[in-house]
């Protein structure tokens, strides 16, 4: 039964049909073109008690970045059903988990050039439990900056994470929690979460274009920020303004809303967690519960 905790699901070029197998179970050729190529896009879907939290949002950023490196992915739609079931089969159908979804352009001989048509692409998808970093969302962060040196195509989520991952790595070995990216001296987002200012009473964050994620939370943020009627600006902050802003937050699937009280050993604001944040991290909380109520099978958050 203990086989039963780590169940994905994988539709490779080995088992075309698609398959749910224990992790430890699933192959995947070198001949992939996200190993060689790091050819591929992903996904990550977040379940509240068993409930897919904006799963329509998901689906569709999902969309756009297949169609943005033109992998047509035959069996899209069925996402949300194998999801549902590796929910169950891993017994975290009432429980609070993240589902990862990769697609890869397929196996193929190493060659730039996009495969034969009739190969299809990699599809491999799993669920882990979520604990959520509640300590860390109640005191907050330390963060870096770091030159933006990722490509044009923030906007697409792709495998390719190389700057993201140098940039995290740096941010743990000066003892922070998230590296925060600029570009030609504005703050454009983090490695892995979207970036929020409060500045003069007033909520930043970067406008939607290819620099940046467009971010699920961060949207759901934006939300919350105009049902309370704070002021709100989807404007680039300079890096050089952090000297005099009151708060900064990211935000993410799995950090939710996550304060930053330090950025370069830099106190921002009080060196705690700032009132707007605390407001909206309620209101999160609150937001989730009322669409979170226990239902009889999966539903939409
Ligand atoms: N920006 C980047 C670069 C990310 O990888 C993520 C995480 N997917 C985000 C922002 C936050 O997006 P979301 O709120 O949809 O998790």
């Amino acid at each position: 039964m203990s086989e039963q905790k780590d169940i994905c699901y994988l539709r490779s070029v080995e088992e075309p049909r698609g398959v749910f197998l224990p992790k430890e179970k699933a192959r995947i050729s070198p001949d992939d073109r996200g190993f060689y190529f790091a050819d591929g896009v992903y996904e990550v879907i977040r379940t509240y008690f068993g409930r897919f939290f904006r799963l329509q949002e998901h689906l569709s950023r999902f969309k756009n970045s297949l169609a943005a490196v033109r992998i047509e992915l035959p069996d899209f739609s069925r996402i949300p059903e194998i999801a549902w079931e590796l929910l169950k089969q891993n017994k975290l159908e009432k429980r609070d988990a993240f589902i990862y979804i990769q697609v890869t352009r397929g196996c193929w001989q190493r060659n730039l050039l996009f495969p034969p048509k009739e190969i299809i692409p990699t599809l491999y998808i799993s669920v882990t439990p979520i604990i959520p970093p509640e300590e860390e969302q109640r005191k907050g962060i330390l963060a870096i900056t770091v030159p933006d040196i990722r490509w044009q195509r923030c906007d697409i989520k792709s495998i390719g994470l190389l700057p993201s991952v140098l940039a995290r790595q740096l941010a743990y070995e000066q003892n922070a929690q998230e590296a925060i990216f600029v570009r030609n001296g504005f703050l454009t987002e983090g490695t892995h979460t979207n970036l929020f200012v409060v500045k003069n009473g007033t909520v930043f964050t970067h406008p939607l274009n290819n620099h940046i994620l467009p971010g699920i939370t961060r949207s759901v943020v934006l939300e919350l920020c105009r049902e309370l009627n704070l002021p709100v600006s989807e404007t680039a902050v300079s890096e050089s303004e952090l000297s005099q802003v009151e708060e900064v937050f990211v935000t993410s699937t799995t950090w939710e809303i996550m304060p930053v009280i330090k950025i370069n050993q830099q106190t921002i604001g009080l060196d705690k967690p700032g009132r707007i944040t605390l407001c909206l991290q309620k209101e999160f909380r609150e937001y989730i519960l009322k669409f979170s109520a226990p239902v009889a099978r999966s539903g939409i958050v």
